[in-house]
């Protein structure tokens, strides 16, 4: 069947543990299936597994949804709690007992335990030898009677392949024979996570799921369950691993691997959203830059690649400044300002008022990698700089008495340039440097680091005008005070 068949609306699930914060790897495999749901008009689910209660807590239940929402990956219908299903899971369970496609199994670990060491010391495949599947009804009774702990094991068919189309790895077979005879209850009754995952995407009614290539060895099991229960399988696509630069399994080893740690980093949303996408997936028209509306408009699961996907942290930034360099300057004022509240810059900020604050966001947007990087390194639009960086003393300050001489000159211009703005201020240190005989330059450097702190900054003239005259005396005598100190 099509997948965009119109009769059967597509429905995917993110379905995460909440034992951990929402990271890349997580946030990517909800990426993917949000962008199924939304490029076919279908529908986004969520649900929390939440079985393991000992590891689970609330907290990290609203980490993920916050990480979700950051991401502007919103759900449809109310999240679904697994552990809410339990007692659909036993039913699920008892109905393939009743069928034949399950049977209780009475194998103690210690039994079992010594069959695996045997098989490890023979070099063998550890696989279940099936001694309770044949069990008569009289030994099934008199084991229940002696009050004998089992757990209930899936009948796998002794013979014929399991196949399916994955989105990504196309074809995959797999012999029943190699699949071993799974566990779906423990033997304090509670369901296995083969057995819960499926009641649930058959009750959520899920036609396709995307997930990570680590689950790809659960699909064959999950596939003959939904044929044992009577129902179709899904759609099922295994997006490869990711990997850090030193091309092994990104871990927090690799740096922050929390989505919402991006955000602390000062990355946007809309960067992490195109950054996620084209990890394992690709538009093939030779672009890289997208916003989220023209990823939906493009994504077809043909995209998917099979190769390992590589974070590389340099493209991440890359990406988060080519779109800071597309928000509008209201919306960048916007975006900044809980930043700047997070280094206590709000008051400054406000008190700047809105033009200058549109005006020097629009100049360090073209250099700026980050949000926070506004706050850091363009803090001198707001506030004086409390020292000069060790590069622009090493450079522009090491003869103190030339760079004092050349500060007080241009201070001393500055104070009669009339009116202030950008072409004025650039026509005065001109005639200044002819006046002196030097290159502009030589003035230009010193005064950006008396005024920034730093030896690089966005167009020195416009930044002036910016900053305003009062401020650039004050920070020029400050500076000429520090030389000569
Ligand atoms: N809770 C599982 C996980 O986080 C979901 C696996 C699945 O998508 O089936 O890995």
């Amino acid at each position: 069947m099509s997948m965009s068949d119109p009769s059967t609306p597509i429905r995917v699930r993110f379905a995460p543990s909440p034992t951990g914060f929402l990271h890349v790897g997580g946030a990517r495999t909800a990426l993917f299936n949000y962008l199924l749901a939304r490029s076919r008009g279908g529908q986004f689910l969520l649900r929390i597994e939440d079985t393991d209660l000992e590891r689970s807590t609330p907290e990290m239940v609203d980490a993920i949804l916050n990480g979700l929402t950051w991401l502007g990956l919103a759900w449809d219908e109310e999240p679904v709690y697994q552990s809410k299903n339990r007692s659909a899971h036993v039913a699920a369970a008892n109905q393939l007992l009743e069928q034949g496609h399950a049977y209780r199994c009475f194998c103690s670990k210690e039994e079992l335990d010594s069959k695996r060491r045997k098989a490890e010391e023979e070099g063998r495949a550890y696989r279940y030898d099936g001694t309770c599947r044949g069990l008569s009804p009289d030994e099934i009774e008199n084991n229940l009677e002696a009050n004998k702990p089992f757990v209930v094991r899936f009948s796998v068919p002794q013979e014929g392949i399991t196949r399916f189309k994955d989105m990504v790895r196309k074809n995959v077979a797999v012999q029943n024979t190699e699949i071993d005879d799974f566990v779906i209850l423990r033997s304090d009754g509670s369901p296995v996570y083969q057995l819960a995952v499926v009641v649930d995407d058959m009750t959520m009614q899920v036609t396709h799921i995307i997930r990570g290539e680590d689950h790809i060895s659960n699909t064959p099991k999950q596939i003959l369950l939904y044929l044992a229960l009577g129902a179709k399988p899904p759609k099922f696509g295994h997006v490869p691993l990711i990997l850090g630069s030193d091309g092994k399994r990104l871990s927090k080893r690799h740096g922050a691997t929390s989505v919402l740690a991006f955000e602390e980093q000062g990355i946007l949303p809309e960067a992490m959203f195109n950054f996620l996408a084209l990890l394992g997936w690709s538009a093939k028209d030779n672009r890289e830059f997208y916003q989220p509306e023209e990823i939906i408009k493009r994504f077809e699961p043909a995209g998917f690649n099979k190769t390992p996907a590589v974070f590389d942290q340099d493209k991440l930034q890359w990406l988060n400044s080519q779109h800071i360099k597309a928000l509008s300057a209201s919306e960048l004022l916007q975006r900044v300002q809980p930043v700047f509240a997070r280094h206590d810059l709000e008051e400054a900020f406000t008190a700047a008022g809105e033009t200058v604050n549109l005006n020097a966001l629009t100049l360090l947007q073209e250099k700026m990698r980050t949000l926070e990087e506004f706050a850091t390194f363009g803090q001198y639009f707001w506030v004086d700089p409390e020292n000069y960086s060790q590069e622009a003393v090493e450079r522009y300050f090491q003869n103190a008495d030339e760079a004092r001489k050349t500060l007080s000159a241009v201070e001393r211009v500055l104070t009669s340039c009339d009116p202030f703005d950008a072409d004025r201020i650039e026509v005065v240190m001109r005639d200044l440097a002819d006046e002196m005989g030097v290159k502009a330059a030589t003035l230009i450097h010193p005064v950006r680091v008396a005024l920034t702190g730093f030896h690089v900054s966005p167009s020195l003239f416009d930044m002036m005008a910016i900053l305003g005259q009062e401020t650039c005396l004050r920070r020029l005598q400050n500076a000429v005070a520090y030389l000569k100190s």
